[in-house]
């Protein structure tokens, strides 16, 4: 599933070639569950002649803020993809939601799954979105004190604090487990037991993890494609994540693969000690 970093590209990637540009139609939408707001016919009615004022994302999410205080909000959750195509391009059978511009491209929310979803939110739609996620990890706010304070009296293994979107947003179980090896952490080591010195190191090791799969386009492990349709480089450097039997780059000892939380979960188990 695209995490912080893939979906921050999706959104730029897409937002770029789309900015100033008017909704005319939704052309086709043939999986209405996609849609979790308002009512189908009302998702299609109130997108119709939306200007495209501007992008963001939030969480997983991406925003597309549009005219009259509406935002059009997408999760690609596990094998979604947004992408622009000229006018005369069809769709294929696995693109379920199709936006038709004024100026005739289209854009495709192709999903081979079907977990993606659509929301189109007011304001307080909006609000309602940003308040059931927590922080952001790459904001300023998200300090070593705010994340020590997020993981004081929680006696909870850690990894499956990281990927709890209401505490810190846009961790999934990727960037989790590339975090707990930066910062030494044994992936079942309760939270409130953490030192001073290992949630500053924790707190390094997120942002580092997030920072490098920023700069390589994000992780694609299979279905991940940003708006253009490239794919990222990030898996290519991975450390402990989908590296069970290889040696971990930093003592060489082979990387064991187990599950915390229902999720394989890659740790060294000579750098990360319980
Ligand atoms: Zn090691």
């Amino acid at each position: 599933m695209p995490e912080l970093p893939e979906v921050q590209h999706a959104a730029d990637s897409l937002g770029i070639q789309i900015a100033g540009a008017r909704i005319a139609t939704v052309e086709r939408l043939d999986w209405p569950r996609m849609v979790e707001t308002p009512a189908p016919e009302e998702f299609i009615v109130r997108l119709a002649g939306r200007e495209i004022r501007g992008w963001g994302r939030r969480a997983k999410w991406i925003l597309l803020e549009l005219d009259g205080g509406w935002t059009l909000a997408l999760h690609l959750r596990m094998s979604g993809s947004l992408t622009v195509h000229p006018a005369d391009t069809e769709p294929d059978r696995h693109t379920h939601l199709v936006l038709r511009l004024t100026d005739g491209r289209q854009i495709f929310f192709h999903d081979t799954r079907k977990f993606g979803r659509a929301r189109l939110l007011d304001a307080a739609g909006l609000a309602m979105l940003n308040d059931a996620h927590g922080d952001e990890p790459l904001s300023e706010a998200f300090t070593v004190e705010r994340l020590a304070g997020l993981l004081r009296g929680r006696q909870r293994a850690i990894k499956p604090l990281l990927l709890d979107q209401s505490l810190i947003a846009g961790i999934g179980n990727i960037y989790a487990d590339e975090a707990l090896w930066c910062a030494r952490i044994h992936p079942l080591h309760p939270a409130a037991e953490l030192s001073t010195e290992a949630i500053a190191d924790l707190h390094a090791g997120i942002r580092a993890v997030l920072r490098q799969a920023l700069a390589n386009g994000g992780s694609t492990l299979r279905d991940y494609r940003n708006s253009y349709g490239a794919r990222g480089t990030n898996q290519d450097h991975f450390h402990a994540y989908d590296r069970e039997g290889q040696p971990c780059p930093r003592c060489g000892t082979m990387i064991v693969k187990t599950v915390v939380a229902q999720r394989g979960t890659h740790y060294c188990p000579a750098c990360q000690r319980r």
